[in-house]
């Protein structure tokens, strides 16, 4: 069937065409064009870049001057039926643009058809000369693209390349071709990641009876019409990864594709050599450390059925298979897996979605349930398995605790404790790795009695009150309780009470000093900017060419060190104590998952764990390894103030570089929904305005606004009339709104 008509939605994220637009089809392309192709199209008096997301025969009547569409500009379709109703639901429950949600389900890279564009001179060198030498002085740009290359051997390179390389643009290099000095070559090229890399085929395990237990289960689930979801709950080297495996083979006996899904800084060669080791060509590999050539041509491989498996991070989860049977995510308790740009969807949930549009199932693998997951389990949402314990009967490190209190009436104002310092002696002496560990996550501006341990909270919200650098006040940036910045501890009258903070690079002068002979690695943010960097000192600490690796989150993920006996966590209260109503579960979460890197090797390891804050459950309870115990406390917690799970939240953050502007706007958005929630007698809470945590994040300043509610749709609603209102009353100027439905981090 030939349409004449297309329904587009076209690449200008305002609200008021987010709506699919109708166009005609001309002759020549109805052959051709289906749901999810790129197209330009006429709108207003320019031409804009579109998506197709319908076809139809014939139209209202009442439609007049219908316009045409222009061109193709895709050379298939991006996405189909299937991933476009994923897109429509995303827009919807993370209250974002179609187009901005479309735009996050296609490949970044598909614009370019032929992989490469290659250019190289026209003349031979001599000629050349000659010909530069006519050239007008005025052209210098193009005379130093020829001069370059000549000196390059007659030239053969990317225009990209080029272009950079003598600091120009690639309008020169069109010109250098429009007078016939140079001549573009197109070159296939086939660009494999990993392809450097030699993967040793792997055949399947005899499973553990934990494991076939598992197996089994997710068979069964497999086998079944319905859609459904099966934690896998199990410690680092309980063999998940064997049951994953196994699960995809069944998967693809049964005709159908997998997704795997792994935190991007898990990704690393080890991690997918395990996949390809099993299924070979058929895995294909999509993060965003691919280039966009690289991440097309895989994807281009899932699409015409080439590729059956994919290993990838988040965005993965769109992968383009039309048989999608299960979708894999190993540690999906990882933060990472919240998109933290517009549509802000939780993988999770987008997975579940996908799998329920293709009765597949989910498998979500980790040690740490999210609470929200576990507490699916308890509700029988889910299904659940359990690896109870390492596959050699490797017992889990023994963890001590550290009272930095007592350091301190020891006299100790060292950031090593006395037990920490002699065990980082002690392994430097038998040549031993050591892994020290900042909790660091961002930013940390809460205030500590380093006496006591005493951390100022709120009383209304059981978050600890955030120091604002610019008053001398701390503030609850849930509620806006505001409080003085104390002279001396409330609980214990000591003076040592101040704003706490620490960074890598002050630990690791402190480790210099302390240890002068120890060859040192930092691994954060600011060594790791560099492309290849943060494996680059992977693998130096690997080769065992440096005694300790300190770092952030970073070095917690995926990595296996066998040398690694000894593990310190600096400090383990700046996680604690980070003003959002998770730092219990992300604190337990992390120090768990730090446990987990010691030991691997046939030494057993060691844990050492710092803090102001030794009876914390969450410390005693990582301590313990004791997952179930942690989640019995914390689910209670959260139900008597009534946090999620149990209820829903949405996060607004009004932000803008005109300091005064922001809180004016932050200020009307928050009496708007307040209003509307008397109006309408909405059973909605309306938090703030008040300064964001980050309240000043690169020259934008920063409010926010909490909607919280146990209905999700009564704050959706409240949400969408709140900003129509908003935009229809005000001049919002520079000043923008983000969105945050189900926000992870607040
Ligand atoms: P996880 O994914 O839970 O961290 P892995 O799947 O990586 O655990 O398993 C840890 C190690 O145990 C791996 O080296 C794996 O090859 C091995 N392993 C897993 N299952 C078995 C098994 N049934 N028999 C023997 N070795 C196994
Ligand atoms: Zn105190
Ligand atoms: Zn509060």
């Amino acid at each position: 069937m030939e349409c004449k008509y297309a329904k587009v939605v076209v690449d200008l994220p305002v609200s008021e065409v987010d709506k699919p637009f109708t166009y005609a089809i001309p002759v020549e392309l109805r052959k051709e064009i289906e749901i999810g192709y790129e197209v330009k199209v006429p709108f207003g008096n320019r031409s804009l870049t579109g998506y197709v997301v319908g076809l139809m025969d014939k139209i209202e009547t009442d439609i007049k001057n219908i316009k045409e569409i222009i061109k193709l500009t895709s050379y298939l379709s991006l996405f189909n039926e299937e991933i476009l109703k994923l897109a429509e639901w995303m827009a919807n429950y993370y209250q974002s643009h179609l187009i901005t949600a479309l735009k996050c389900v296609i490949p970044s890279g598909q614009r370019k058809k032929k992989e490469k564009r290659i250019v190289k001179l026209k003349y031979s060198l001599p000629k050349m000369k000659e010909k530069l030498a006519e050239m007008s002085s005025r052209a210098y740009k193009q005379k130093e693209v020829l001069q370059y290359l000549m000196e390059n051997q007659g030239g053969h390179l990317r225009t990209s390349t080029l272009a950079k390389a003598v600091n120009t643009t690639s309008g020169t290099i069109r010109r250098l071709y429009e007078k016939g000095l140079i001549r573009y070559e197109e070159v296939d090229v086939r660009r494999n990641p990993y392809s450097e890399v030699d993967f040793d085929s792997t055949n399947p395990l005899t499973l553990n009876q934990e494991q076939r237990k598992a197996l089994n289960k997710a068979e069964k689930l497999l086998n079944q019409s319905e859609a459904s979801t099966m934690l896998l709950k199990g410690v680092t080297g309980s063999g998940k990864t064997e049951v994953y495996l196994q699960a995809i083979s069944k998967v693809l006996d049964e005709g159908e594709e997998a997704i795997v899904l792994i935190p991007e800084i898990s990704l690393t060669p080890q991690t997918v050599e395990r996949f390809k080791g099993r299924f070979g060509r058929q895995v294909a590999i999509y993060h965003s450390r691919l280039s966009n050539g690289e991440r097309y041509d895989e994807w281009l491989r899932m699409k015409k059925g080439k590729a059956k498996v994919v290993v990838g991070a988040r965005s993965a989860v769109f992968a383009p298979f039309n048989n999608l049977g299960l979708i894999i995510i190993d540690e999906e308790h990882e933060t990472s897996y919240k998109q933290s740009s517009h549509p802000k969807y939780q993988t999770r949930d987008v997975a579940t979605k996908r799998a329920e549009l293709n009765e597949a199932m989910v498998i979500l693998g980790t040690a740490t349930p999210a609470l929200e997951t576990y507490y699916r389990v308890q509700e029988g949402e889910h299904e659940f398995a359990n690896l109870s314990k390492r596959i050699d009967d490797k017992p889990l490190p023994p963890v001590e605790v550290i009272d930095m209190r007592e350091e301190l009436k020891a006299d100790n104002r060292s950031m090593f404790s006395k037990p920490l310092a002699t065990a980082i002696e002690d392994r430097l002496a038998k040549n031993e790795q050591i892994i020290l560990f900042l909790n660091r996550r961002g930013f940390s501006t809460f205030v500590l009695c380093r006496e006591c341990g005493f951390v100022l909270e709120c009383p209304n919200c059981d978050v600890s009150l955030t120091y604002h650098a610019d008053q001398v006040s701390l503030r609850c940036h849930y509620c806006d309780h505001r409080k003085k910045v104390p002279d001396i501890c409330p609980q214990c009258q000591s003076r040592y009470i101040k704003y706490f903070g620490v960074g890598t690079q002050k630990v690791e002068e402190a480790a210099k000093d302390e240890f002068p002979t120890a060859r040192i690695l930092r691994m954060d943010v600011d060594t790791t900017t560099r492309k290849g960097s943060h494996q680059a000192i992977i693998d130096e600490f690997k080769n065992q060419d440096a005694d300790i690796l300190l770092g952030t989150q970073m070095i917690a993920k995926g990595h296996d060190f066998v040398n690694v006996t000894l593990v310190g966590v600096i400090t383990a209260d700046i996680t604690l104590n980070f003003p959002d109503f998770r730092a219990a579960e992300h604190t337990f979460q992390l120090l768990t998952q730090v446990a987990g890197r010691t030991g691997r090797g046939e030494v057993t390891g060691e844990v050492i764990i710092q803090t102001y804050n030794s009876d914390h459950y969450s410390i005693q309870l990582a301590k313990e390894h004791n997952y179930e115990a942690f989640y019995d406390l914390e689910i209670n917690f959260r139900e008597k103030l009534n946090y999620p799970p149990f209820s829903n939240l949405i996060n607004l953050t009004i932000k803008g570089e005109d300091e005064v502007e922001v809180g004016r706007i932050a200020n009307k958005l928050g009496a708007i929904l307040n209003q509307q929630v008397e109006e309408e007698e909405l059973k909605a809470e309306v938090w703030g305005p008040v300064p964001a945590p980050l309240a000043k994040l690169r020259g934008n300043y920063r409010w926010q606004i909490i909607l919280k509610s146990d209905n999700l749709d009564q704050i959706r609603r409240l949400n969408e009339s709140g900003l129509e209102i908003l935009d229809n009353s005000n001049n919002l100027g520079s000043v923008t709104i983000a969105v945050d439905v189900d926000p992870i981090e607040m």
